[in-house]
């Protein structure tokens, strides 16, 4: 069996690698790659975060295999020659803060996330100045905080890791864009190169990131993904404050430690969302126009932030729902999808790769049913919401 994957950041390399550990010999995986560099793809772009805080069982089971492959067991999922893998993983919560407006949503997602056996911690408010004695709670009705399969990690690297894996288990990769994408009736045959090759396969996996619409547009179907411009300002404090968890304020604002400073950012609310396709050059009005007024109301020492540096790259956005499209297209079913993840698709890169590799391999899901995430529920109409998007 032939598999060719388009696009070789974190989602690429982790099927690549599942198709490989599951299928051996009997399965050719090549990834088609135009930028060996990354310097553009989200997946060395990213804030390299993991949370179980979702609302939906789905998306806290994939963060849970995400734990696995990024935090507790790296080097059993990763490591080549028995090197360790260094991932530099912080293990760390996340506190989500609400207002009264915001507190039923909280609770209802804290609800889903303990039923699905998450462990996480509410908190009202007058529990949070003897935890986080640098945080005003000021408009607050409720937070909560999770206890463990939470943190962060260096994204770049386990992009890297991912791939280097799937190299060492037989995963072949080519440095050139996909250009063309041959489609017979309801089958795509081949792709056609940058370099003038053409490559036949019996399946194609979309795993173009930011660029997923622009790739299924080259086989004449719809993909509803957007690159949405996200800038992160790496931030120094001068007053010191002990190590963070990472915050998510009710603005739509977040910071968290990173090292001896700090990194913030914001999410642009429902009706806030900013053109797509924006060049990836930092914003950096945003911070003296929305974060930092954000940011020391929140914390007082953050009044006396510096910018240290920043950057941009693009959350890869699923409008319909905020959630991953998996699995086939609804008009090419070898053309099976693997984007729109919406800005968490780093640490869901373990079980999408799983879940696509065993479709392919083997028609159905073993480990995690991924099938709520199918594209069928955009042509039904039948959204799939995450509520929880950062
Ligand atoms: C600022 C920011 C913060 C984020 N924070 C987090 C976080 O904390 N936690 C989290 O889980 N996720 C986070 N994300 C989201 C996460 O980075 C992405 O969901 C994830 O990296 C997507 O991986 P990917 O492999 O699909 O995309 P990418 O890493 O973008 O890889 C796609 C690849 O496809 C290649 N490609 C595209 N088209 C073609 C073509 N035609 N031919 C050949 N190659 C092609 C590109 O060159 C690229 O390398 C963040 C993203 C951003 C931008």
């Amino acid at each position: 069996m032939r598999i060719l994957i388009i696009g070789g950041g974190a989602i690429g390399s982790a099927t690549a690698l599942f198709l490989k550990r599951l299928g051996g010999a009997r399965v050719d995986v090549q990834v088609v790659e135009r930028d060996s560099t990354y310097a553009r793809a989200s997946s060395a772009l990213s804030a390299g975060s993991i949370r179980q805080q979702f609302s939906t069982p789905l998306n806290i089971a994939m963060s849970r295999f995400g734990f696995e492959v990024i935090g507790s067991a790296a080097d059993e999922w990763l490591s080549v020659d028995g090197e360790p893998v260094e991932l530099d993983f912080v293990p760390s919560g996340y506190l989500f803060l609400a207002t009264e407006g915001g507190k039923a949503t909280l609770a209802a997602n804290h609800a889903v996330q303990t039923r699905a056996g998450a462990d996480v911690l509410w908190l009202e408010p007058g529990a949070l100045a003897p935890r986080f004695p640098w945080l005003s709670a000021e408009g607050l009705a409720a937070a909560t905080l999770g206890l463990s399969h939470e943190g962060w990690f260096d994204g770049y690297s386990f992009a890297r890791a991912l791939r280097r894996k799937a190299v060492s288990l037989g995963a072949q990769y080519r440095q050139a864009a996909v250009t063309g994408l041959r489609r017979s009736g309801d089958r795509l045959t081949s792709a056609q190169l940058d370099d003038g090759t053409v490559l036949e396969a019996d399946a194609f996996v979309n795993a173009a990131g930011p660029w997923a619409r622009e790739a299924a547009s080259m086989c004449g179907v719809e993909v509803p993904v957007f690159a949405r411009r996200r800038t992160v300002f790496a931030l120094g404090c001068p007053t010191p404050l002990p190590r963070t968890p990472l915050v998510i304020d009710p603005s739509g604002v977040w910071f968290r430690s990173e090292g001896a400073g700090f990194i913030a950012g914001w999410s642009p609310g429902a009706g806030q969302e900013d053109p797509d396709d924006l060049p990836l050059d930092a914003d950096l009005t945003l911070f003296e126009d929305v974060l930092w007024p954000a940011l020391a109301a929140r914390v007082p020492a953050f009044e006396a932030l510096r910018v240290q540096r920043a950057w941009a790259g693009y959350y890869e956005v699923n409008p319909f729902d905020h959630n991953a499209w998996i699995g086939p297209h609804p008009d090419i079913a070898n053309f099976v999808q693997a984007n729109g993840f919406s800005g968490h698709g780093l640490q869901h890169a373990p079980a999408a790769g799983r879940g696509v590799a065993e479709w392919l391999l083997h028609g159905r899901y073993e480990a995690l049913d991924l099938s709520p995430l199918h594209m069928d529920r955009w042509r039904r109409n039948a959204p799939y919401l995450e509520r929880n998007v950062i």
